[in-house]
Order: C-alpha cells, then structure tokens, then sequence
C-alpha cells in the first residue's frame, strides 16, 4: 500500500524510529512535564529544549473527523473513502492519523481508539482503530 512519505527531520526522526518499532512515542518536557506532540525541538508551554522521548499509552479519542470520499492525493486514491481524524491522547496531545477497519460512516464523536501500525514499502504510519463506539 502506497501513500505519501514523511521526510523525518533530526528533531522527528526518533519518532518515526519508534513506529517502525511499532511504538508511538511522544517528547515530555524534562523542566514542566508537559506531553509535547507534534516533534520538535522546544516545549509549547515553557519554552525548555530538555524534551525527552517516552512512550505513550496508544490509546486515544476521536476529537474530530471527516471522510474523504475523493483522494486529498493521488497516492491515497486507493483508499477512499477514508477518514481523517484528529485523536486525543489520552497524554493529551491531539494527532492527525486516520481509522481503520471501521465503518466509516458509524464513526461518532469521542469514540475510544488505540493506536495500531501499517507498515509500507520505508515507513509504519500510526493508524487508530476503535475499541469502544
Ligand atoms: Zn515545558
């Protein structure tokens, strides 16, 4: 299954490592504590550079979504319909993936998900699956 490819970063690269993996990590700011998610290479809240890997839960809510009836990429035409979802952590930071082996239109609102990975030809992307409507 094709579909487009991050280019990781020196700050993102340790994540995409732990996908490959298998595992999702997120950065935790050594000085406020706070979970820090997307990568980068200072914390939101405090402004610290002691960030630090650490493993994350896996498990989530669906904050938000839309289906994509059309392709928002020609690498992805194969997939349609398919959903969008901004996922809550439970650590608290939201991440943009998609959900996977569901109904696409049963999908409600704050539905529990757990992370789970689809590995392509370079790279495992973090996908969610619902374990409770
Ligand atoms: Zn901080």
């Amino acid at each position: 299954m094709s579909r487009p490819t991050p280019h990781p970063s020196p700050v993102s690269r340790p994540f995409w490592d732990a996908c490959a993996r298998h595992e999702l990590v997120l950065q935790r700011c050594a000085a406020c504590s706070a979970a820090v998610f997307y990568p980068r290479p200072g914390c939101p809240a405090c402004g610290s550079t002691r960030l630090e890997w650490e493993p994350a839960s896996g498990s989530g809510t669906l904050y938000s979504y839309t289906v994509a009836r059309r392709a928002t990429h020609r690498k992805l035409a194969d997939r349609v319909p398919y959903v969008i979802a901004i996922v809550e952590l439970d650590e608290g930071p939201r991440l943009t993936s998609t959900v996977v082996g569901t109904d696409v239109d049963a999908l409600t609102i704050g539905a529990r998900l757990q992370v789970d990975f689809e590995d392509d030809e370079t790279v495992s992307f973090p996908v969610f699956r619902v374990v409770a409507p």
